[in-house]
């Protein structure tokens, strides 16, 4: 049981013990602001602005030579980047990427594993991920004449928040080809047992694999031990790339030989790619998966967000983002009972990703009062208030702040000048 007390003396000295707490300065963080959304776009660092910089700078000085003749390996920086995502969720370097973004990679997979046969045929997914994924499976179905209703199978949650491993398992009958599963819940943030699910899919010859979308950057994955068959992310969260940065793809090395099911120049053998036959030969890594050029601009971002986790251990940033999470949930529940919050995510440490799911029935207007509290939260509708206090650049005392200022909030009834309802971009 992790422990803790009351008052803020106790969360700066929290701080000052805190062996990352000197990451936050590489952030561009503004004072007396708690940024409680980096679960939906990470901060900017300085070190992805000068990446991003760097990038124009050599744009402007060597034009096409950009791709071979500047210091940076532009001609194969997915791959580049790749590697250094590979070291954050223990992957070989060759089986990781960035290109697209996440719903395209979502196509990317179905089209390249999804190889259905009379009878198994059928593709397992849940109702509680982010619904992009949803809409990518279910279009792919249709561009293969197939009828989606019957093709896909949707494990439904008991209590709307979170899902069953033993219900997921028992899904994966014979009929089944294929399993696509979130890591961990956007709303919920339950973190589901990969490795588990994996062997379960295996056992039954299902291809398995996840999106990383919620966990990427934060949980200490190990997919050399997970074993899946491809994962797919976005590098914006968590991981701070950029608005929109490229996404992620990571291919098990064992399906190096598989044709893509979308292919472009810019994944073909990099050897033979400017000779510009007419037959595509993919490259046999990740980079094999690519399609066509890449996007340099985002992807400097991502390679300089990268750099601040250069000296880091997934596992220390794992474990303050599960103590910053345990500390929030105590604080929720000795500072604010009796304000009618409940917290909607999992509370065991193996079973929970980077956010607390603080719930109330008037939480849309909770979340703009916070707003006016120099809070950055995070609203799901109806009734889910996200908090995400990302371990690089979030601080104990921001944790308490949060609380201290919400608190006040509720007190002065302050939300009550807001209408319930969300805003557009939420
Ligand atoms: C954020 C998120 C996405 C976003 O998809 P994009 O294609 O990057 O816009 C997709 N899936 C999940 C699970 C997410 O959390």
């Amino acid at each position: 049981m992790r422990q803790y007390q009351a008052g803020r003396a106790y969360a700066e000295q929290r701080d000052r013990e805190d062996r990352l707490a000197r990451v936050r300065e590489r952030f561009y963080t503004k004072e007396g602001q708690i940024y409680m959304d980096g679960n939906s776009l990470g901060l900017c660092s300085q070190d992805a602005e000068a990446a991003v910089l760097r990038a124009v700078s050599d744009w402007k000085q060597y034009g096409i030579g950009i791709w071979t003749g500047a210091p940076t390996n532009y001609f194969l920086y997915h791959d580049v980047i790749g590697e250094k995502i590979a070291r954050l969720i223990h992957a070989r370097p060759e089986e990781v990427t960035v290109c697209g973004n996440t719903t395209l990679n979502v196509h990317q997979c179905i089209a390249t594993f999804w190889k259905p046969t009379a009878t198994k045929y059928r593709i397992l997914i849940d109702n509680l991920n982010f619904p992009t994924d949803r809409y990518a499976v279910t279009s792919q179905v249709r561009t293969r004449g197939m009828d989606p209703e019957d093709v896909i199978k949707v494990v439904e949650s008991g209590d709307g928040k979170t899902l069953s491993e033993e219900e997921i398992i028992a899904a994966m009958t014979e009929d089944v080809a294929l399993v696509l599963l979130p890591s961990v819940l956007y709303r919920s943030a339950q973190l589901l047992d990969l490795a588990r699910l994996t062997k379960a899919a295996h056992a039954r010859g299902i291809v398995i694999g996840f999106d990383l979308c919620h966990s990427i950057g934060n949980v200490d994955h190990d997919l050399e031990k997970i074993d899946c068959d491809f994962a797919l992310w976005c590098n914006y969260k968590y991981l701070s790339g950029g608005p929109g940065a490229v996404a992620g793809l990571y291919i098990n090395r064992r399906h190096f030989g598989r044709e893509p099911g979308l292919s472009g120049w810019w994944g073909n053998r990099k050897d033979t790619q400017f000779e510009l036959r007419n037959r595509f030969e993919h490259a046999e890594n990740a980079g094999g998966w690519q399609t066509g050029t890449g996007s340099v601009l985002s992807m400097a971002a991502i390679d300089g967000a990268l750099e601040v986790y250069r000296d880091l251990d997934m596992a220390d940033v794992r474990e303050k983002s599960l103590d910053l999470t345990a500390y929030l949930m105590y604080l929720i529940e000795t500072e604010l009972s009796g304000y009618g919050f409940t917290i909607g995510n999992p509370r065991e440490d193996a079973v929970r990703g980077g956010h607390v799911a603080l719930e109330h029935p008037e939480a849309a207007r909770i979340n703009e009062a916070l707003k006016a509290a120099d809070v950055v939260p995070d609203f799901r509708y109806p009734n889910v208030i996200r908090l995400a206090p990302v371990p690089l650049y979030v601080r104990y005392q921001d944790v308490y702040d949060l609380v201290a200022r919400l608190k006040t909030i509720m007190e002065t009834k302050a939300y009550e000048q807001y209408e319930n309802k969300a805003g557009t971009v939420a």
